[in-house]
């Protein structure tokens, strides 16, 4: 028998369960067809850094398939995959999991046009599949540490192992790479499951121990960078938090990590349980509040988007994203907070800004990720909790070194003023824009927008 193996956001062979029942369901005599298929509803708003970073996963891929190729077809699964099921004979298709909200009515999609044919779905993109952890009385977690902490009892299962020799099918014409993007200069990190487990490889063994004090600084390379790899499956986080099981990196640093990862997992599941919180507030209350439109506000957000603010940490983040494609995570959260409570647009137009151009961008962690800091998701920062971009700046950034990388008007400004530099000896220099609004006036203008929903 052939069966067909559609691959996702599962771009990998190793730790891939879907990729053994495949080999399972073809048996000692049939094959394995390896399909991937370009979905212009998920490709087309994806960006550029993103389609491209897509299209080089996919050519290493098919570099590790040996020799076999990779089957690329562009157009609506649900018409796609049953076609080249039918082409090839296949009994079975095999997937990992989709649990987004797009995904799982695409799936339901495809099952139903495969017809006799079966869909098996084997593993996700998460340790623990969404929808699995919930409170004793089966409602879903809206908080992130009772969350996280029944996701450790849960436990995940072992990484399966890579299959020795998988016997691919050969016989399907492919329609070839989709097409390379102009990234405007932007540089991407190296893609496929090999720079994947290598950057694993080198964080685990040269950065984890100082994990917990080093995640904070955007000057220091301190984090894994592994979301983009792992928004593309290139590695399985079961593959990682074996790894640290047997990590003797101090545990602060392992619980650390392992937090983080569980953040991750934590979105998805809140928008495998509230899909439509994947693009709309999910407090209702908060979700309320005022935003501003209009010709000044656009201004303002042209400012935000290009990393003209006059306020050098929110514009080296925004420099950052338009360059690497990538935000330190610390700067994430400056920025969009910088969006909702300093410039007071919705929370949605730098959610959409940050899809665009995230090489990592992922709807249930970016748009939930905006949540928590515009105080419409779950739990945590309080609306009222506003980031002051300088203080921010100057503790998380104290030499200045990640604003003068990003910044080069501002190299010159000496010391911590680089951060203030309205108070530097000469001034603002020449062609750094003064602060587009004042922080301390506008935290008082988003306060109050805040009482008034509280108080409705
Ligand atoms: P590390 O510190 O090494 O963390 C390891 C992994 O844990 C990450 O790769 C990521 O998969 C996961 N992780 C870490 N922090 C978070 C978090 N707060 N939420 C969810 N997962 C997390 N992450 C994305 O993957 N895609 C996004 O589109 C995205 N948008 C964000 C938008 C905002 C406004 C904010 C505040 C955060 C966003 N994040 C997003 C989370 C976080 O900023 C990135 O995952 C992290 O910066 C990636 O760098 P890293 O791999 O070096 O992280």
């Amino acid at each position: 028998p052939t069966s067909l193996l559609w691959f996702r956001r599962d771009l990998r062979l190793a730790d891939h369960p879907a990729l053994l029942a495949a080999v399972d369901a073809a048996g000692s005599h049939g094959s394995v067809l390896p399909v991937f298929v370009v979905d212009p509803r998920l490709f087309g708003p994806a960006g550029a850094p993103r389609r491209q970073f897509l299209r080089d996963c996919l050519a290493s891929l098919q570099e590790s398939l040996d020799g076999a190729p990779l089957v690329i077809r562009t157009g609506d699964p649900a018409e796609v995959v049953p076609a080249l099921a039918a082409e090839v004979g296949a009994d079975s298709v095999h997937v990992s999991a989709d649990a987004g909200p797009y995904g799982r009515r695409r799936d339901e999609a495809v099952d139903r046009a495969l017809g006799e044919v079966e869909l098996v779905r084997t593993g996700s993109p998460y340790a623990v599949t969404p929808g699995r952890v919930t409170k004793a009385d089966g409602e879903p977690f809206k908080v992130f540490s009772p969350f996280a902490r029944a996701w450790r009892e849960h436990g995940w299962r072992s990484p399966a192992p890579r299959p020795d020799a998988v016997p691919w099918h050969r016989g399907a014409p492919s329609d070839g790479l989709p097409p390379a993007q102009d990234l405007d200069g932007v540089q991407l990190p190296p893609a496929g499951e090999e720079a994947a487990l290598a950057a694993w490889a080198h964080f685990r063994d040269e950065l984890l121990s100082a994990y917990p004090e080093d995640r904070n600084r955007p000057a220091t390379a301190g984090t894994s960078r592994l979301s983009a790899y792992l928004k593309y499956g290139c590695v399985h986080p079961r593959t990682l938090l074996a790894d640290l099981a047997g990590s003797d990196d101090g545990e602060e640093a392992v619980r650390r990590f392992t937090d983080e990862l569980a953040w991750r997992e934590f979105y998805a599941d809140v928008v495998w349980h509230r899909p439509e919180s994947a693009r709309e507030p999910l407090d209702g209350r908060t979700g309320s509040i005022e935003y501003d439109s209009g010709p000044e506000a656009d201004a303002l957000y042209d400012a935000w988007a290009e990393g003209r603010t006059g306020y050098p940490i929110v514009d080296a983040g925004m420099r950052q994203l338009l360059g690497e494609a990538y935000v330190h995570n610390r700067v994430r959260m400056i920025v969009a907070s910088f969006l909702v409570k300093d410039l007071h647009l919705d929370w949605r137009r730098g959610a959409r800004h940050f899809l665009q151009h995230l090489v990592d961008g992922d709807l249930a962690s970016n748009n939930h990720g905006w949540q928590w800091v515009a105080g419409t998701g779950t739990d945590a920062s309080p609306y009222y909790r506003v980031f002051n971009p300088t203080r921010q700046g100057k503790q998380f950034d104290p030499e200045g070194e990640y604003v003068r990388r990003w910044v080069p008007e501002l190299r010159d400004v000496p010391g911590a003023f680089v951060h203030e530099p309205w108070l530097a000896p000469g001034g603002v220099p020449a062609g750094y824009p003064e602060p587009v609004v004042d922080h301390a006036a506008e935290r008082e203008v988003a306060l109050a927008r805040y009482q008034q929903v509280r108080s409705a």
